[in-house]
């Protein structure tokens, strides 16, 4: 699909960004060429080689993915604009602790309720976000981030949308502002449940 039928679909609901876990530069630098501006990766190494490689261009990063207790310094020194994959409490303190400046950060919320997916559980989200910014000084708890049920039931993908929106609800009086949900095959859904940042990747390469 072109970047230009995804972006009349977005209709600046949302705050678009470009996952390039599976590509190279090369696909990066040519999104970049028409516009934009803000990149995830899924993997620490990955987003330090890319943005090194690509330092000369102004690029936001963001880091998706599970973060292994021996990359946090180096995720740390690379300054992303936005941890959106915080997934326990446990992690916030060990990477707060090691923090020296205040890193915008998403709660991962587990919605779907999948073994295999990371996040808290949707029932204990609202008191394990009050908790972080109770104790977690450098972490700026900016909103919510979650993955659509992996299913082909619009409904059970749609409810665990609801879910996530719901919560981002409660904590808007907590400062939440982003809530990112949404990704290639699920988008245009989420974006009608509320959400107001997608993070698409093999869309914008297809
Ligand atoms: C890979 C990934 C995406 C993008 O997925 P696509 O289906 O390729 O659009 C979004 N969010 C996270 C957390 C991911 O790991």
């Amino acid at each position: 699909m072109s970047l230009d039928n995804i972006l009349k679909d977005i209709n600046n609901r949302a705050r678009l960004i470009a996952v390039s876990k599976n590509v190279t530069q090369n696909e990066v630098i040519a999104l970049y060429n028409q516009g934009l501006r803000e990149f995830g990766e899924n993997r620490v190494q990955e987003l330090k080689r890319k943005s090194e490689i690509l330092s000369n261009l102004d690029i936001k990063w963001h880091f998706i993915g599970r973060l292994q207790s021996n990359k946090i310094n180096q995720l740390i020194s690379l300054r992303p604009t936005l941890w959106q994959s915080c997934e326990s409490l446990e992690m916030a303190l060990e990477v707060d602790k090691r923090l020296n400046y205040k890193l915008d950060t998403l709660l991962q919320i587990n919605s779907a309720n999948e073994e295999s997916k990371q996040g808290v559980d949707p029932k204990d989200a609202i008191n394990i976000y009050k908790e972080i910014q109770n104790r977690c000084k450098n972490l700026n708890l900016i909103g919510v981030m979650s993955i659509g049920a992996h299913s082909d039931d619009v409904d059970e993908i749609k409810k665990s949308f609801e879910i996530t929106k719901e919560i981002f609800d409660s904590l808007k009086p907590h400062g939440a502002t982003i809530c990112s949900m949404g990704m290639s095959g699920d988008f245009k859904l989420a974006i009608e449940c509320g959400s107001n940042m997608i993070r698409l990747g093999t869309i914008l390469y297809s």
